[in-house]
């Protein structure tokens, strides 16, 4: 057996986990067994991760998007442990408890006011699953069940199951394998790339056809709101947003919008879709909610669209997970919240990318760098060519940084908390990559 380590590990130690670890354990979108051994992580304090060597590295990647104020923070730690001491978890079906209700009053509170129902879901790609059957249920509450297709944009990512891999990028995505498995959505052309890019009115055009041609079978439209996160790390320009929630309403189309990436401040805004000044129907939330420490997600939605569901047939919600509403997750969420609320975020974010904006000036002139680009604290290398995700990680380590590219991509989106002089690391990193592409 291996030993639950508090500190170190001797070699010998770390060297049988490993081999265990390859041998039997997956690690996301990886081979088995696998063909490199994943880093030994024995703790996390602020924004580093200690190894079992005891090397520390800056964390650029904030555990995908989610621990926004670093790790082992004393207040979210005691909203854990606090609540640890009165219940872990209660089932939801029937019952409620204190830090469920606390967290729903939260996001109500916080996001935009139309959306005014909370659904408790156990990770973000469940919270997608959700919102799709929020809007399919919605039309056939309506007697109208041949509103079952979705509009989305390419370039999409809104998790790993097959409801959700149905609306990523059917091409570039990671799911193209199960194209002949999945449900038919509708699929325009990425929105052109760039935060302040004028908006193209033949794109514009071409994406309101398209929604005219489908409308009679669409149930809502669906899209990560300015960036678009794993399915290529593309920023684009808010009107192409508002473009969306024109052409809903237009055709009567819920506007689902996936915040799992972009919410709680990550773009410079505390949501997405507050850049272009557009309310959703329905919203997803994920990653940052518990601030990086327990696996939950919500799906806010109007009170149109819960009227809706609950006045059809059905009059229920088809949804219920074992863990909804999990009470530590709950604890946690709230705390992160008042935590983020209670600090100037804006600022942080402001300040990570100015410091990435300037550090990474002049990366897109070497030769193997098809483009940088940054927004609030998300700072983007796309290489030409996919890159060694091997050499990549070393040269960060090199730099004492932790960054895991996928693809062409490498990335970085820092805990808020990172100092100047960390994000000058992660930036220092970026570019000896960028060289070396
Ligand atoms: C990560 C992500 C998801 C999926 O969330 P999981 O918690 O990994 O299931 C969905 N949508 C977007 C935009 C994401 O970034």
């Amino acid at each position: 057996m291996i030993p639950l380590q508090l500190g170190r590990m001797s070699p010998r130690e770390t060297e049988r986990m490993l081999e265990f670890d390859r041998e039997h354990i997956w690690h996301p979108y990886a081979p088995m067994p696998a063909a490199v051994s994943a880093l030994p992580v024995v703790s996390a304090s602020g924004v580093r991760l200690t190894l079992a060597d005891g090397t520390e590295l800056i964390d650029g990647m904030s555990s995908w998007w989610a621990a926004v104020h670093g790790y082992n923070h004393p207040k979210l730690n005691a909203a854990v442990t606090g609540q640890l001491g009165k219940m872990a978890h209660v089932m939801f079906g029937g019952l409620t408890h204190p830090p469920a209700v606390r967290l729903a009053e939260r996001l109500v509170e916080i996001t935009p006011e139309p959306l005014t129902k909370v659904f408790f879901a156990d990770s973000g790609s469940v919270g997608v699953e959700v919102a799709i059957k929020m809007a399919l249920q919605f039309w056939r509450s309506q007697g109208r069940p041949e509103r079952r297709r979705l509009l989305t944009v390419r370039g999409g990512y809104h998790g790993d199951t097959f409801g959700d891999m149905a609306v990523c990028d059917p091409v570039n995505g990671m799911h193209h394998m199960f194209t002949d498995v999945l449900a038919q959505h509708v699929f325009a052309p990425p929105p052109p790339l760039g935060y302040s890019a004028d908006p193209d009115e033949a794109y514009l055009g071409g994406l309101a056809e398209l929604a005219a041609e489908h409308a009679g079978e669409l149930a809502a439209i669906i899209a990560e709101p300015i960036v678009q996160g794993a399915g290529g790390m593309r920023f684009y320009a808010p009107e192409y947003l508002q473009a969306l929630r024109d052409i809903a309403d237009e055709h009567g189309l819920l506007l689902i919008l996936d915040e799992i990436a972009t919410g709680f401040g990550r773009t410079g805004e505390l949501w997405g879709c507050d850049h272009a000044e557009v309310v959703p129907d329905i919203m997803c939330l994920g990653k940052a909610l518990t601030g990086g420490y327990m696996t939950m997600a919500a799906t806010l939605c109007t009170d149109r669209v819960a009227d809706g569901i609950t006045s059809g047939e059905a009059g229920v919600l088809m949804h219920g997970p074992t863990y909804m509403a999990n009470p530590l997750a709950a604890a946690v969420a709230s705390a992160s919240i008042d935590l983020l609320l209670s600090r100037d975020w804006r600022d942080e974010v402001d300040a990570i990318e100015a410091v990435l904006t300037s550090e990474l000036d002049g990366a897109a002139d070497f030769p193997g760098v098809a483009d940088v680009r940054v927004l609030g604290a998300i700072g983007v290398v796309e290489a030409r060519e996919p890159v060694d995700v091997q050499s990549v990680q070393e040269i960060a380590m090199a730099h004492g940084v932790w960054l895991r590219p996928f693809g062409k991509l490498v990335y970085t989106m820092p805990p808020y908390v990172c100092t100047e002089d960390e994000v000058h690391h992660i930036a220092a990193a970026l570019q000896a990559i960028a060289e070396s592409l």
